[in-house]
């Protein structure tokens, strides 16, 4: 029998993340080794070590169907890769570093020389130090990623054999999710990926940070309905989308939880409205907080808030993050590591991630019940006339604010703010609509 909640999230004590630093410090170690990609063992196996942290149901897409302009990929599995030099010496090994082969690489067993084989080897000049993360997830080729320094001490002369004893066959996309229910009409998406592999800021962080809040949501009570989902980066998103048919017209807003593991400051990055309840509830946490985040405007590259906010679907969904993706030095290579992720920073994120949710559930959307044109004030007594009435004339204007804004989609301090009107004379009159049963406020 599951436990009783009795604890409300909106009442849950921030300072107790503070605990959870050594448990998180595990989790990073436990994950950070797996070869993570699109599909394959170790995302089974970052689920199964998830799903102790948080319960999460997974749901399996098999390779080869349509989801919308994509199609799921084969299941990619890698039992060695590695380089040899004439010597028999191995001087690039998979094993060593997952980031050393390229994300779906095409099997390959044979000796090349140095011109043949550099066509496939990649680096980064700017910084000589670190492997590169590169993927060919849709293009079937091959390929190693090492550091600048090892790329400048192979043998121009010599030749090598290269091994990938890998495998691209039928298989599964896995979708993981879980959804709290609550009783009003609001629903939040809280998003992650699973895609990439020893890589810490991006996104081993988001996913241990998500796990933790699953399990915290999972231990309280709430007023709203929150969607844990955790897939792969984009064709992930598309799937689940797609065999959701309806979900994102439910969804009120939604956050991804990306790279919220650096030594950075906090960042925000706003929704396509810039001005929805999300943003709205970042805004009021980071000020409960006393938090300055960096504030990223809307832009269409990024993660899942791509395909979740694009024509069809165009959910409000933003981004809290601590060292986002694309600004930081190390991002998509071998120094984005657990010298750079630590679980404290993963903490700081968390309580920004809680308190945004903990804004959420003080939220109160209004609904109009007769969304389709005007409703008739007049033969419901709601029409302001000069004698009797508590409102005046002028009160016409307002309620006219709050019947144009009631589309489940803004608060009531929205509405005021969007209107220029007093927030009091707003809550006044909502109040009045609502005991007519002119809006509904959920
Ligand atoms: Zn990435």
């Amino acid at each position: 029998m599951a436990r009783a909640k009795n604890k409300k999230l909106v009442n849950y004590d921030l300072t107790a993340l503070d605990h959870l630093v050594p448990a998180i410090a595990v989790t990073l170690r436990e994950l950070f080794p797996l070869n993570r990609s699109l599909t394959g063992a170790g995302v089974r196996q970052t689920y199964r070590i998830l799903r102790r942290i948080g319960r999460f149901k997974v749901q399996a897409v098999p390779s080869g169907k349509k989801v919308f302009d994509w199609t799921v990929p084969p299941e990619w599995m890698v039992r060695a890769a590695y380089i040899k030099d004439a010597q028999g010496k191995i001087i690039i090994d998979f094993k060593k570093n997952n980031l050393h082969l390229m994300g779906y690489s095409q099997p390959v067993n044979r000796w090349m020389s140095y011109r043949q084989l550099i066509k496939h080897l990649h680096a980064l000049p700017t910084l000589p130090g670190a492997i590169p993360y590169r993927t060919t997830y849709y293009k079937k080729d091959w390929g190693f990623c090492l550091s600048q320094r090892q790329l400048q001490h192979l043998d121009r002369r010599g030749r090598y054999q290269v091994v990938i004893d890998s495998q691209l066959k039928p298989g599964h996309l896995l979708l993981g999710d879980y959804v709290q229910p609550g009783p009003s009409r609001q629903e939040y998406l809280l998003s992650t990926y699973s895609c990439h592999p020893s890589l810490a800021n991006d996104n081993l962080s988001g996913l241990v940070l998500w796990a933790y809040l699953l399990k915290i949501v999972q231990s309280t009570r709430t007023r709203h309905s929150y969607r844990f989902t955790v897939w792969p980066e984009t064709i992930g998103a598309l799937a689940y989308l797609a065999t959701h048919p309806g979900l994102a017209e439910r969804l009120t807003g939604g956050l991804v939880i990306a790279t919220v593991g650096g030594p950075g400051r906090l960042g925000y990055k706003q929704t396509w409205q810039g001005d929805s309840v999300i943003d709205q509830a970042v805004a009021a946490a980071c000020q409960r907080l006393k938090i300055k985040p960096l504030l990223y405007p809307f832009s269409p590259s990024g993660s899942d808030e791509r395909q979740l906010s694009s024509p069809g679907f165009r959910v409000p969904v933003g981004s809290i993050t601590k060292d986002k993706y694309l600004e930081y030095r190390y991002y998509h290579t071998s120094l984005d590591d657990l010298n750079f992720v630590k679980a404290e920073y993963i903490v700081k994120a968390l309580k920004l991630y809680l308190a945004t949710l903990q804004e959420l559930e003080k939220e109160t959307l209004l609904h109009s019940n007769f969304p389709f044109g005007e409703p008739h004030l007049g033969k419901r007594g709601l029409y302001p006339t000069m004698g009797g009435a508590s409102y005046g004339r002028r009160d016409l204007d307002t309620i006219r604010w709050i019947l144009f804004y009631a589309d489940g989609r803004h608060t009531m301090a929205a509405i005021a703010k969007k209107a220029k009107l007093p927030y009091s004379r707003i809550r006044f009159l909502a109040k009045k609509l609502q005991a007519k049963g002119v809006i509904s406020a959920s």
